[in-house]
């Protein structure tokens, strides 16, 4: 029997009827407009789609975002000096700055300029540092949205045995943070890990982050876990794919998220819902 799809367009469509809205409302009546600024510097094809996606995903929940665009030859004070000029403006919630960036331009230095408290990517070492602690932070969006998405489809993580394959700073790690937070057992997986199908054996939940397109096959993974595929990957034919060999693994598995409809709307949705609760702290 094929697994069940645990959708993201669905879920991230639901939250923001049932949590979102609302949020949104009552800020609205207090003439709170929440408004996100989108950095973006160039012409990558991929960026603009993101950002076209978290602009109509912001539309949708009644947030002001604007899109700020500047050619790659732009130099780094320029980026600087626009991001201390947001950190300033109340009328700004929430700013990030789309990456990649031109390698000219530090993206640490850039991170680390934002204000955290309208870093709604959640990328800043204050927010990271939070994060790990256990305490209260703006959540980076894709291992945001993973968890959500796990708990909203009826995935509770407590006593459960978490792999994550993947160990970046934007989803590997934080996502096997937020997974000790919620009282899994988590094992991270990474290039340097030797057999990983043995260490994948007790898993009940695999979370695939590795950047390589259906790297993960069915007969790797053990019979009813639930697989988390965060990779996306265009294929020379057009086609959207993940991290996952989503035919084999569908045979296996209890549970998967697709590509696309998965991670993806879950990542714009975490944006958007941190940057409603960036509007409500500030
Ligand atoms: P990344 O920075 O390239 O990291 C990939 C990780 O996979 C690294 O930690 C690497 O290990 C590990 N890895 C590589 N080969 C491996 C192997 N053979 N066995 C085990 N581990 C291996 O990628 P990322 O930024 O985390 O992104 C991962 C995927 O998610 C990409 O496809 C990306 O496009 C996608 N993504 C999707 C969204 C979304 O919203 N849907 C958001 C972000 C990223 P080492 O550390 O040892 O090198």
């Amino acid at each position: 029997m094929n697994a069940e799809i645990i959708s993201g367009t669905e879920t991230a469509k639901k939250l923001l009827e049932k949590k979102l809205k609302p949020r949104v409302d009552k800020l609205l009546e207090q003439k709170i407009y929440p408004k996100l600024v989108v950095i973006l510097v160039g012409e990558h094809a991929a960026s603009a789609s993101y950002v076209r996606q978290k602009e109509k995903f912001a539309e949708k929940a009644n947030i002001k975002s604007e899109i700020w665009r500047y050619p790659d030859t732009v130099n780094e004070q320029k980026i600087l000096s626009e991001i201390s000029r947001i950190n300033e403006d109340k009328t700004i919630h929430g700013v990030i700055v789309q990456l990649p960036l031109p390698e000219h331009i530090s993206v640490e230095k850039i991170l680390k300029a934002i204000d955290p408290k309208k870093d709604v990517d959640g990328f800043t070492p204050e927010n990271i540092g939070n994060l790990f602690l256990g305490k209260p932070c703006l959540p980076c969006c894709t291992p945001r949205g993973v968890i959500t998405m796990l708990k909203e489809n009826g995935e509770n993580l407590e006593g459960k045995n978490v792999v994550v394959i993947g160990r970046s700073n934007i989803v590997g790690k934080p996502v096997a943070i937020m997974a000790l937070n919620e009282n899994a057992t988590v094992k991270i997986l990474h290039s340097k890990s030797r057999d990983l199908t043995r260490k994948m054996q007790h898993a009940d939940i695999i979370i695939v982050a590795v950047g390589k397109p259906e790297f993960l096959h069915g007969d790797q993974i053990p019979k009813n876990c639930t697989i988390i595929d965060v990779g996306i990957h265009r294929t020379d034919e057009g086609k959207l794919v993940g991290d996952v060999h989503a035919n084999s693994a569908m045979k296996k598995a209890r549970k998967i998220s697709p590509v696309p409809g998965g991670v993806g709307p879950m990542t714009v949705y975490s944006l958007i819902e941190n940057t409603v609760t960036a509007a409500e702290s500030q």
